[in-house]
């Protein structure tokens, strides 16, 4: 498998909008899934449905949604091998993800950022650290404050 395979089963599994949301010229493949804008035949990028279901997105949305992804899955992958990060701490490498993170959602029009413990939205100021979280696409994408969640009571011994 490649890794432009990769992208395009993770873009299908967390970043389309399910089949229900979407237009059936978007189900069909003639519009792009993200912008609603016309695809021509061959001119935009296979999203890799199935079952007569063909999402596709346009090139330029499929780098931006893409570039989101793909920060999103290796801030995932950091947060599950980094020690400071799983004591529920913070490491320098999550500072810098936090930042491309924000900076490539926002590109994105990902929606804001809302931790799934206390449900509130995160501040510009706060810690927050990606969380997948199972169930049903794009709903996937979950995110968690880091270190000190303002809704829990308990706080980790940081150094
Ligand atoms: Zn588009
Ligand atoms: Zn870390
Ligand atoms: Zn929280």
């Amino acid at each position: 498998m490649t890794a432009d395979c990769d992208l395009q089963a993770s873009l299908l599994v967390y970043a389309v909008p399910a089949r229900t949301a979407l237009t059936p010229e978007q189900n069909a493949g003639a519009r792009c899934v993200w912008c609603g804008a016309p695809v021509p035949p061959g001119a935009g990028r296979d999203l890799g449905g199935h079952g007569g279901w063909s999402p596709h997105g346009c090139p330029a949305c499929y780098e931006v949604q893409g570039a989101w992804l793909r920060t999103y899955l290796e801030w995932a992958d950091h947060i599950r091998v980094c020690a400071t990060c799983r004591a529920g701490c913070w490491c320098a490498t999550s500072a810098d993800f936090q930042g491309c993170l924000t900076e490539s959602a926002h590109r994105a029009d990902r929606p804001p950022v809302v931790c799934a413990r206390c449900e509130r939205e995160v501040e510009a100021a706060e810690r927050f650290e990606p969380r997948i979280r199972a169930g049903g696409r794009p709903q996937r994408i979950g995110y968690v404050h880091a270190a000190v969640c303002p809704g829990d009571e308990r706080r980790w011994p940081c150094p």
